[in-house]
């Protein structure tokens, strides 16, 4: 494998939160009946004409905005023509010639090392509908025709599975900063296709590329690349050649396979769509934009880190979403920031992952959160119970304060009545006491553990360690 050098670029669509379609007045929800959100616009009936959605374009440019890209105020749509049954049309309206925003980048940051990818274009185009094929017949939906999406289009400038996915995990983070997408993969709101091909490590021409098709999953994207490239590295090797052609991953397989060849490759005679006037995008518009952009991810992260003294790993896992950013930021106006930052990326994620939730649907309170590491932070409960009793508290909602008072789980480390526990079990113990005074000090342990049962267990460890070092001495 030390001898090739993996080349990816990756496209990415996302879909816009906009109320309505792109071009027509439906609605853009999603999970209503088959069919309903749709009109002779966006069902592609003779005669009627496109009309464009404002805010799609003022989303587009936003998303320029924030990956450094220069915004085309003039740009144009074009016919992107191919038949297929849920495109009624039987052609795509999107951007060829003149994207909205060109010449772009994204910093992103992969085993401690900052690179730069390139951002070719951003487009703006419509999605299509939906094929389901069931009970031996096939149907058609229309309901996604004509909902809005950008395609983010990369220089093919990664170079690992990893940094594709720190490239994509970076653009979703942006979008979702911006609440211009909801970037659910599942459902298909955050989609990409990667671009792959080796070459010999020194060579500077680019290797045959495969494409693979609609990825939906960060993990799907890793294991995808990682295939596709010990595949064409397998072909080489062999005296083979990679074909240029379109791909899909099976999930199940863990495989790629061919779905259309270079020679099968779709012709699209773009064209202007003569519909549409080209998009003129005033220059105060995008001045007024731009003073409204959110603090981004790339900069909060910087401004966690010196604010609130938080390592660049902790920064990096806290911004990841916006929610969980929000969330700290909350939770850390009563609560140290370390302790905080470790109770979110261990406890809370793995509750997070375990109820297959997000944060917003988890009761814990940041302001609960907060008490609780200062529960710990004061002693009154020890680091175990509170872990053993965090699934509760995310489930419930309760405080934590009232509920370990409620259930008896507060820590004892009151000194007058812990000094007397101490003096009554060396009074009991004289031979162990002596034994320790003559330097048998490892008996330490076994003085705190007849401590321990003597509290049931709730014996403050560090007052009692105090409290035993001072009445053996
Ligand atoms: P198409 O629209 O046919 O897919 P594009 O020129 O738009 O073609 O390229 C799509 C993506 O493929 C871009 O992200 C680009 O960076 C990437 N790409 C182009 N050539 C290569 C290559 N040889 N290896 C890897 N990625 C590539
Ligand atoms: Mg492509
Ligand atoms: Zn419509």
């Amino acid at each position: 494998m030390a001898r090739y050098e993996t080349v990816i670029g990756l496209e990415v669509h996302a879909q816009l939160k906009t109320n309505t379609k792109i071009f027509c007045n439906c609605s853009t929800q999603f999970g209503v009946a088959a069919n309903e959100n749709v009109c002779p616009v966006c069902s592609g009936m003779p005669g009627v004409l496109p009309v464009l959605n404002k805010k799609v374009v003022e989303y587009a440019v936003k998303m320029g905005l924030s990956i450094n890209c220069q915004i085309n105020l003039c740009s144009v749509f074009a016919r992107k023509n191919y038949f297929y049954p849920d495109l009624p049309k039987g052609y795509q309206i999107s951007q060829f010639e003149l994207p909205i925003c060109e010449h772009g980048h994204v910093d992103i940051v992969v085993n401690g090392e900052k690179k730069r990818i390139g951002v070719t274009r951003i487009h703006m185009e419509e999605d299509a509908g939906k094929n389901i094929h069931r009970d031996n017949a096939s149907y058609v939906d229309l309901n996604r025709a004509g909902v809005p999406l950008i395609e983010i289009v990369s220089e093919p400038d990664m170079r690992s599975a990893e940094e594709a996915v720190a490239y994509l995990k970076e653009l979703r983070a942006i979008l979702l900063y911006l609440g211009i997408c909801d970037g659910n993969m599942e459902e298909g709101s955050f989609r990409c296709d990667a671009n792959i091909s080796i070459r010999p490590v020194g060579q500077e021409e680019l290797g045959t590329r495969t494409e693979l098709k609609n990825i939906n999953s960060f993990r799907n994207v890793q294991k995808a690349i990682n295939y596709e490239v010990e595949r064409q590295i397998d072909l080489i090797e062999d005296g083979e050649k990679v074909i240029q052609q379109t791909r899909l991953f099976d999930t199940a397989k863990g495989q790629t396979f061919a779905m259309r060849s270079k020679e099968e490759a779709h012709d699209y005679r773009y064209y202007p769509d003569p519909d549409l006037r080209p998009v003129q995008v005033r220059q105060e518009d995008v001045d007024t934009w731009k003073k409204g952009l959110p603090e981004l991810p790339d900069s909060r992260c910087k401004r966690f880190q010196s604010q609130y003294g938080l390592d660049e790993k902790d920064a990096v896992l806290l911004i990841s979403e916006k929610e969980i950013a929000d969330y700290f930021e909350e939770a850390v106006k009563t609560a140290d920031a370390k302790k905080l930052a470790n109770w979110i990326a261990g406890d809370l994620f793995a509750y997070l992952k375990q109820q297959n939730c997000s944060i917003s649907e988890c009761k814990l309170s940041p302001q609960n959160l907060s008490e609780l590491v200062e529960l710990i932070e004061k002693g009154t409960i020890s680091n175990k119970i509170a872990q053993d009793i965090f699934a509760t508290l995310c489930s419930e909602g309760v405080s934590p304060a009232k509920y370990v008072a409620d259930k008896g789980l507060v820590q004892l480390s009151d000194t007058d009545e812990l000094e007397g526990i101490v003096a009554s079990v060396l009074a009991e113990n004289p031979a162990e006491v002596e034994a320790y005074r003559a330097g048998k000090t490892k008996l330490i342990s076994f003085f705190v553990g007849q401590i321990m049962r003597k509290t049931k267990g709730k014996g403050n460890p560090s007052v009692i360690n105090e409290l035993l070092e001072k009445q053996l001495q």
